[in-house]
């Protein structure tokens, strides 16, 4: 590694917390508590691909760990520690620096130490993995979804996918060729971009739906991929009200724009927990959002068969106009 990077290795030193040994060896020592499982998890961001070049720093170095402490609501896992892997293209003391800070104070805020990292140059690319505790046996996970189980949906759907559209260099028009952005209003599409930008994992939620929740997923590809993801380990089927999906302030005068429909139904990044729990445990559920400080939707219900069959308030069946979702059924 150059000089000058590792220079920049010095932003992300950090005091830590729960570790016994942190940045500076030539491995980071930690002690998972009796009884716990560790998670683990890791994610790949490379610039162009999953996030637009021009993102401000400091919201991209708080997505590239909320995507990762999103995995570990996913799991009912409370996170740790975590790593960082960074390729960059040039040694920019001013980007790492407000990089640095996004992802320092999105840790702060959830008890996570940084444990060990690399940096180099090359094409901006950001690895971070996460590592959690769960009590033994009780992990939150995609397989678990039985019969008859109720379909939630936490926060809402959509926004940062719109929020995409927006930004993205093909406007995204409706039929009358006005664009999504204008139609949503500046204030709107500030809120949807910071959605997409600057996701809040639902880490409280997860842990309180520990005992509760049959299955879960977070909502990173879109609802009805990552619901499929859940049928398919479960092997059962799902039956889904488009209409019931929530939905934003933002977004809900502007539903019936296909860019908008289809973000709610199919789009990525919202980083919301999907979830299956028994009918039985209803006023639990609503509990455990009520103490996490989030609104969760009854959407749905698990059925016998495969794959998601959405429909409308009259029960026909609805097909999101996006392609490339295998999960219908
Ligand atoms: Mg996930």
């Amino acid at each position: 590694m150059g000089g000058e990077f590792a220079l920049i290795a010095r932003h992300f030193t950090w005091p830590t917390r729960a570790t016994d040994l942190g940045v500076g060896d030539d491995a980071a020592l930690v002690s998972v508590a009796p009884g716990m499982q560790l998670a683990v998890s890791t994610d790949l961001l490379v610039g162009g691909t999953h996030f637009l070049p021009q993102t401000d720093p400091r919201r991209l170095g708080h997505k590239s760990l909320a995507v990762n402490l999103s995995d570990m609501a996913a799991m009912g896992a409370t996170p740790r520690w975590a790593t960082l892997a960074l390729a960059l293209p040039s040694a920019d003391d001013r980007w790492v620096a407000e990089f640095s800070r996004g992802m320092h104070d999105l840790a702060d805020a959830f008890a996570t130490d940084l444990i060990g990292g690399d940096t180099t140059r090359g094409p901006l690319a950001i690895c971070v993995t996460i590592f959690g505790e769960v009590p033994a046996g009780e992990a939150l996970r995609r397989d678990g979804a039985r019969l008859g189980d109720d379909v939630w949906v936490s926060g809402t759907l959509g926004d940062a996918a719109a929020g995409l559209a927006c930004l993205a260099s093909r406007a995204a028009a409706d039929a009358a060729g006005r664009s999504l952005r204008a139609q949503l209003g500046e204030a709107a599409f500030d809120r949807c971009r910071e959605r997409l930008e600057a996701p809040q994992p639902r880490v409280a939620l997860g842990l309180a739906l520990r005992g509760i929740a049959h299955s879960a997923i977070d909502v990173s590809d879109g609802f009805a991929a990552d619901l499929g993801h859940v049928l398919d380990r479960s092997g059962v089927g799902a039956r889904v009200e488009v209409a019931r999906l929530p939905v934003s302030p933002a977004l809900a005068g502007h539903i019936d724009h296909p860019v908008v429909r289809d973000a709610i139904v199919a789009g990525g990044d919202d980083y919301e927990l999907c979830f299956t729990a028994p009918e039985s445990f209803r006023a639990r559920v609503e509990a455990a959002g009520q103490a996490s400080g989030v609104p969760v939707t009854r959407v749905g219900t698990v059925v016998g068969g495969r794959g998601l069959s959405l429909v409308d308030a009259g029960g026909r069946a609805v097909v999101p106009a996006r392609a490339g979702f295998d999960h219908f059924g």
